[in-house]
């Protein structure tokens, strides 16, 4: 249910479980910060946020704490073994997050859509309005991601269902898209108990084994306008420079001395 402070609710919509993984970095609480300001303007909205960390941070429980969202604030962090390898990025953080999930809701009842989102990504309003009628897994087109302007879903005219991609990176793949380019029907994943992430996979493939533990091409419900739209981007944040900062830390300084940046 709603907490005092939401803003957006209503009891007749369904509700959409956003999937965050977070790690610390100079960078973090912008980030997060932006996604949270974009998420306060959405309708029925949970975000689940999972810290990549051995415990929970304070600059993750009071940003969360000042939003007017509905939040769940979890942590996981990447086992060691796993540690530096791109392809296993949030692997972690997002299966704990689908078993609170599956700890928590209720195929029976609970009418919702499960939706992964990324703390660097950029966010349309709109994108969350398409994905909240999922019937099982629903997909749109990406901005800035896979080496090329757009990755999609290519559609057949006649039927409005999805026949093939345009990616151009590993086209091979079984669901060429990316994390942010799809969402599920929470009953759906419920109804899988065994789906997650895998952490012995090549890079650009979780995706694609999640998805065809839960779906298939032909079933994919296509979003933004036929797939004609880019509603998400999947922008990525420039390491800030730190060279003075660093050099000052050698002298037993910081900039942010008392301060939480
Ligand atoms: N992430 C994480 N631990 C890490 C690296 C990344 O939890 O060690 C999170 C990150 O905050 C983001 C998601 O996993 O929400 C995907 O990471 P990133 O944006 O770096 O991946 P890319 O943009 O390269 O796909
Ligand atoms: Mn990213």
């Amino acid at each position: 249910m709603c907490r005092k402070t939401c803003r957006h609710w209503d009891p007749t919509l369904p509700v959409i479980y956003v999937i965050t993984p977070t790690y610390a970095r100079p960078v973090q609480k912008a980030e997060l910060t932006r996604l949270s300001h974009t998420l306060m303007l959405v309708t029925n909205l949970h975000w689940i946020v999972v810290e990549d960390a051995v415990r929970k941070s304070s600059l993750v429980e009071s940003l969360l704490m000042r939003t007017a969202l509905n939040y769940t604030h979890l942590n996981a962090p990447t086992p060691d073994i796993h540690k530096r390898k791109a392809s296993v990025r949030g692997v972690e953080q997002r299966n704990t997050a689908i078993k609170w999930l599956r700890n928590n809701k209720n195929s029976e009842v609970d009418n919702g859509v499960v939706y992964f989102a990324d703390d660097d990504n950029s966010y349309t309003l709109e994108v969350f309005e398409e994905m909240r009628k999922t019937i099982e897994v629903s997909v749109w087109p990406v901005g800035l991601v896979g080496g090329l302007m757009v990755e999609k879903p290519l559609l057949n005219t006649t039927t409005g269902r999805v026949i093939g991609w345009n990616s151009a990176w590993r086209p091979d793949r079984p669901f060429p898209i990316d994390m942010a380019g799809f969402a599920v029907n929470l009953g759906h994943l419920l109804r899988h108990p065994k789906v997650e992430f895998l952490f012995n996979i090549s890079g650009g493939f979780q995706e694609s084994v999640f998805l065809q533990q839960l779906t298939t091409t032909e079933r994919l419900e296509p979003k933004a306008d036929n797939c004609t739209k880019v509603l998400v981007w999947h922008t990525r944040t420039e390491s800030p420079k730190l060279t003075e900062e660093n050099k000052l830390r050698k002298l037993g300084k910081q900039s942010d001395k008392g301060m939480e940046i």
